[in-house]
C-alpha cells in the first residue's frame, strides 16, 4: 500500500483538531472506486492490495495522520459554538500529479470527540448519493469536493426508518477548512489561532493573497463564482450552513441537495428547510450572508478595527454585484450569447418567468434551445413561442450559439427521483444504476441520445418531494 502523504494540517497547533483513528467495521465490501481520480492522485489500484479495509479505515494506510477537525458555525442562521467532525475522519493530504495539496477524509467512520448525539455512522443511501453528485458536479466543470471511494461497511446503522446498510465515501477535497473553522477561534477570542489558521488558508489556497481581509476577497470572490453556477445548473444546497461553506470555494457536504427539474424560484428540497431559507433563489443571498459572518470572524484579529471594519464592509457589500455579473455572463451563454448586452437580461429574466409558469424543466428547456423542443417543455408551448421571436432576432450575429449553448447546457443531472432509484436498487445488491449514473453523468454535455430515461423529468408518481440529510 502506498499513498504519498503529505500532511500540513496535523502540524498545526492541537487545538484545531483531535487526533483520531477510525472505528474498524466488520465486513468491508467496496463497491465504488474512481480510477481516474485516483490517478490523479498517485494512486493505484495495484498499489491498494485490501482497498476495502483502507477506505473502511479498517487498515491506516503508512504516512496517514487521523483526526478530526474542530469548527463551529451558523445552522439555519443559528449558532452553534462548536461542530467539528462528528463522523468524518481526515487521513492525511496527498500532493497531487497537478501539483494541487489534496485532503484525503473518511465519512461515516466513527465517532469522535465531535460527534455529541451522533453515531459517527452514514448509511449507504446518502454515500452513493455524495458519489454520484459530487462527481457529476465536477463534470459538469462546477468546483466541488470529490468522491475516491465508496465501501459498505457490513454493518447495519439505525436511522429513524429502522435498520439500514452502514456505508463509507472516501472525500477528496482541496481542504476542509470551512467559514466555521474562523469562527470558532474567533467566537473563543482566540486570537492567535485565528491568526494561524488565516496564515494556513493563504498559503495552501491564495498564496497571492495579502493579510485577513485579502483572504475575505478571496474567498468572497471563490464563493461567488461557485453560487452562480450552482444557479445556472439548477442545483439546490439544501444546506448552506456556514460550517459547509469552503474557504477553497468548492461545493461540500452534499446531504438534502437536489437538482430542479420543473423550474420555479421557490424551490426547497431539504425536509428540515421548513422556511426556504436555502432555497434555488434565496442562495445568493445566503452566500453573501455566509461571507459576512467569515468577515465578522476574520476582523477579530486586525489591530486596527475600525479600518477592518470599512474594509470588511465594501468587501462583503460587493459580493452580490459580483455574483449577478457571474449569473448574468452564464445565463448569456445558456441562451447562446457570447457576452450579456443591453437588453439581454430582461429576454433571460422573461424565459425564466414563462418557465415557471409552465413547469418548464430547467435543464431539458435550456438543452432543447439548440434543437427544436424547447417548446415541448412547456404546458403552454405559445408562451415559449412568443418568447423565441425576440430571442432568435438577438441570435443574428451569434454564429456560434449552437455550440455555446451545448457546452453550458448538459442533457443530463442527477435527477432526483433516480437518485432515490439507484438508493433502492443498490440496497438490494444492484449497482447496476449507480454505475450507469456515473458512466453517463462523466459527460454532462454529450447528447446521450440512449439515455433519454435518465434526461426525462419525473412522472408525477415519481417526483421527491423532500431530500433528507446524510445523517
Ligand atoms: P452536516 O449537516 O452534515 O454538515 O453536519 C452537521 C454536524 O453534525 C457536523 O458536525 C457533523 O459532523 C455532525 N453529524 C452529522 N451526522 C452525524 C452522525 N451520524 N454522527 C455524528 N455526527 C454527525
Ligand atoms: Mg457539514
Amino acid at each position: 500500500m502506498s499513498i504519498q502523504f503529505d500532511n500540513s494540517y496535523a502540524a498545526l497547533p492541537a487545538a484545531f483538531y483531535t487526533r483520531q483513528a477510525p472505528t474498524p467495521v466488520k465486513a468491508p465490501r467496496l463497491v465504488a472506486f474512481n480510477d481516474d481520480l485516483a490517478a490523479l492522485m498517485g494512486i493505484a489500484r495495484t498499489d491498494l492490495p485490501d482497498a476495502a479495509a483502507t477506505f473502511a479505515g479498517n487498515v491506516i494506510p503508512d504516512g496517514a495522520a487521523p483526526l478530526a477537525q474542530l469548527y463551529a458555525g451558523h445552522q439555519f442562521g443559528n449558532w452553534n459554538p462548536q461542530l467539528g467532525d462528528g463522523r468524518a475522519i481526515l487521513l492525511g493530504e496527498v500532493l497531487s500529479k497537478d501539483g494541487k495539496r489534496r485532503d484525503l477524509q473518511l465519512k461515516g467512520s466513527g465517532p469522535t470527540p465531535y460527534s455529541r448525539m451522533g453515531d459517527g455512522r452514514a448509511w449507504l443511501g446518502p454515500v452513493l448519493r455524495e458519489y454520484v453528485v459530487s462527481e457529476a458536479m465536477h463534470a459538469l466543470g462546477i468546483p466541488t469536493t470529490r468522491a475516491l471511494a465508496a465501501v459498505e461497511t457490513g454493518e447495519p446503522v439505525i436511522r429513524e426508518t429502522g435498520a439500514l446498510p452502514g456505508a463509507i465515501l472516501t472525500r477528496v477535497a482541496a481542504s476542509h477548512l470551512r467559514v466555521g473553522t474562523f469562527q470558532i477561534f474567533a467566537a473563543r477570542g482566540e486570537i492567535g489561532h485565528l491568526r494561524a489558521l488565516t496564515d494556513y488558508a493563504i498559503a495552501r489556497h491564495y498564496p497571492e493573497a495579502v493579510g485577513p481581509m485579502g483572504l475575505l476577497r478571496a474567498v468572497r470572490d471563490a464563493q461567488a463564482a461557485l453560487v452562480a453556477r450552482w444557479m445556472s445548473v439548477g442545483f439546490i444546497h439544501g444546506v448552506m450552513n456556514t460550517d459547509n461553506c469552503a474557504i477553497s470555494g468548492e461545493t461540500i457536504d452534499y446531504g438534502p441537495c437536489a437538482f430542479m427539474d420543473a423550474y420555479h424560484p421557490n424551490t426547497v428540497f431539504s425536509s428540515i428547510d421548513q422556511f426556504g431559507r436555502y432555497a434555488y433563489s434565496n442562495q445568493p443571498d445566503i452566500v453573501v450572508w455566509n461571507i459576512a459572518q467569515l468577515a465578522t470572524a476574520l476582523i477579530q484579529q486586525v489591530e486596527d478595527k475600525d479600518a477592518a471594519v470599512e474594509e470588511a464592509t465594501e468587501i462583503v457589500h460587493a459580493m452580490p454585484a459580483l455574483i449577478r455579473s457571474e449569473w448574468e455572463r452564464l445565463f448569456a451563454a445558456k441562451i447562446g450569447l457570447s457576452a450579456p448586452a443591453e437588453g439581454d437580461m430582461e429576454l433571460v429574466t422573461d424565459l425564466l418567468e414563462r418557465m415557471a409558469a409552465n413547469q418548464a424543466d430547467f435543464t431539458n428547456t435550456f438543452r432543447n434551445l439548440s434543437g427544436n423542443s424547447a417548446r415541448d417543455q412547456f404546458t403552454d408551448p405559445t408562451a415559449f413561442d412568443d418568447w423565441a421571436e425576440g430571442w432568435q432576432a438577438r441570435l443574428v450575429g451569434e454564429p456560434d450559439a449552437i455550440a455555446r449553448m451545448n457546452a453550458t447546457n448538459p442533457s443530463v443531472i442527477p435527477r432526483n427521483h433516480r437518485m432515490e432509484e439507484m438508493i433502492a436498487a443498490a440496497v438490494q445488491g444492484d449497482y447496476a444504476l449507480f454505475e450507469r449514473l456515473n458512466a453517463v453523468l462523466a459527460t454532462p454535455f454529450a447528447d446521450h441520445i440512449d439515455d433519454a430515461d435518465l434526461k426525462r423529468p419525473p412522472a408525477p408518481d415519481e417526483v421527491v418531494p423532500a431530500t433528507f440529510c446524510g445523517t
